[in-house]
């Protein structure tokens, strides 16, 4: 990665001081880095609440993007979501226009800082795919009261994370990597993931690697924590069990956390703005400087970043503590909190190591759109999505009218996700959203769906009937490229 250097030698930072408690943490992150003489400097840009008042409907302002697009590497307080419809995270966009594919989320258990699972030894990773599954945020109202959400996850996005939280272990000198998903019920996306990390582990032999439903990850991270190194997991899934982690260690004010690109990377805390607590001087900034310190580690400069990390640990073991920690009485404030930290650097605690680090090698997968080209493929059926007011066995009748004297036949109405047409005898609370699937008629077995047959079906189907979208069922190399409604043969 290249690095924005300054005349006088020093590697530039976007400092953006974001919502809320983000100023506070920036700053006292900033202080402590200044204090360890690394050849750090800032430019100082603007995002979130306070943009959005400007009337920036993306909370970022292209000012910020092109300090971004220099500098590559960010330093970033919380930004306040925009409650209500229509405008985006900041954060999500910060994410997604540098394309910050991996979000890693270390914690580890930390001195004076007591949790139910102190002495356990809690040290682990989660790696999160940051860009994709159902946070890339394209939703439609289907009919008037039924919303959906695209889940799009690609294998090359697959392939970027897994192979990041391969790399990550060994820079890190960790002993596995367990694949956290949902492939049993979402095997197409989720199984995605799996599929993706089976392939590729063989080729890190030193690590153990295996596999773990989400739902029992989430279970095995309360019940025994300390059996996870690193964890690689969608999205979503990422990003409710790293707060799940957050709190295995004493809390949001402790968790970093590091958005990774092959171009830019951006290092924030994992908790948000927090505003009740906003220019109090009362909160926790620990999840910000770990995070610089994981920045320092990206930029190389790793003499620095072992420095911060050992004076936190020094000023924790000596019962320097915040509020969320110990509560008002007794508490530090926040700058006396980075005070201390500072007045720490260059000491060493005689109970608590440091990991040694070495740089991450990120993943090299081309930039090419096309990740994977299928030997062979055709369409064998169309989902139409009907908007129907009525029972399922008369919507059921009027498309096999429908589809009479063309090459589909209707196969099944299902609702939610569950065949209710041919009826199963399954009790079913339907909605107005109806997949009605049509295939292939049996003297066309083998033949591939042409758009002609398809749109004429479509075309007779919309004379009677309100349809909002429509899916091919596609085949790639011989495997059926959608899966079954429940009940369905
Ligand atoms: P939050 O800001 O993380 O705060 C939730 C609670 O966590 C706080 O009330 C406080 O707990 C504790 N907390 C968080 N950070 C702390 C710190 N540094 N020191 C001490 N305690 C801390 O979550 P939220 O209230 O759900 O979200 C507030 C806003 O932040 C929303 O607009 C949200 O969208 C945004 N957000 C931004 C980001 C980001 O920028 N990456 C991430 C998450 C949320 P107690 O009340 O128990 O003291």
């Amino acid at each position: 990665m290249n690095f924005h250097i300054t005349p006088s030698g020093k590697k530039l930072v976007t400092v953006i001081p974001g919502d809320g408690i983000g100023p506070e943490c920036v700053e006292s992150a900033m202080r402590i880095i200044e204090a360890t003489g690394a050849p750090i400097d800032w430019e100082v840009r603007h995002a979130g609440a306070s943009v959005f008042k400007q009337g920036i409907a993306s909370g970022v302002p292209q000012d910020t993007i092109e300090s971004i697009a220099k500098t590559r590497v960010v330093l970033k307080g919380p930004l306040e979501t925009p409650v209500g419809y229509g405008e985006k995270s900041a954060n999500v966009t910060l994410r997604k226009l540098f394309e910050t594919y991996g979000n890693i989320r270390p914690v580890r258990e930390l001195p004076g800082v007591k949790t139910r699972y102190s002495g356990s030894g809690v040290d682990l990773v989660v790696v999160r795919e940051n860009v994709e599954d159902l946070y890339a945020g394209i939703e439609h109202m289907q009919t008037p009261g039924v919303a959906q959400c695209l889940k799009l996850i690609s294998a090359k996005g697959c392939e970027k994370i897994v192979r990041l939280a391969f790399e990550l272990a060994r820079a890190e000198g960790r002993r596995s990597v367990a694949c956290a998903t949902k492939s049993n019920i979402m095997k197409l996306t989720e199984g995605m993931l799996k599929r993706t990390f089976e392939a590729i582990a063989p080729e890190y032999p030193d690590i153990q690697a295996w596999h773990i439903i989400i739902d029992n990850c989430a279970h095995q991270l309360v019940k025994n924590p300390a059996q996870f190194d690193v964890i690689v997991t969608t999205n979503m899934n990422g990003d409710i069990i790293s707060d799940l982690t957050s709190a295995l260690i004493g809390g949001l004010g402790f968790a970093p956390s590091a958005n990774i690109g092959n171009e830019v990377a951006i290092f924030e805390a994992v908790h948000g703005s927090a505003p009740k607590y906003a220019g109090k001087n009362v909160i926790n900034p620990t999840a910000v400087i770990l995070s610089a310190v994981m920045m320092l580690r990206h930029l190389g400069e790793f003499e620095a970043a072992a420095a911060i990390e050992h004076a936190v640990l020094v000023t924790l073991e000596s019962g320097v503590l915040t509020r969320d920690v110990v509560g008002d009485a007794n508490a530090a404030s926040t700058t006396a909190y980075t005070d201390a930290i500072i007045a720490n650097l260059g000491k060493r605690s005689a109970n608590w190591t440091v990991r040694d680090y070495k740089p991450i090698r990120l993943p090299q997968v081309s930039d090419h759109p096309v990740a994977v080209v299928p030997k062979s493929r055709r369409v064998v059926g169309v989902d139409v999505f009907v908007e129907w007011p009525g029972d399922p066995a008369s919507l059921g009748r009027s498309l096999e009218a429908i589809a009479e004297g063309t090459p589909l036949r209707l196969k099944m109405i299902s609702n939610r996700g569950t065949k209710v047409y041919p009826s199963v005898g399954a009790i079913t609370d339907c909605v107005d959203h109806w997949r009605c699937r049509f295939v292939l008629r049996d003297e066309h077995n083998g033949a591939d769906l042409n758009d002609a047959d398809l749109l004429a079906l479509l075309q007779r189907v919309a004379a009677q009937h309100r349809w909002m979208h429509v899916e091919k069922l596609p085949e790639f190399d011989g495997q059926p490229g959608y899966t079954k409604a429940q009940g369905e043969d």
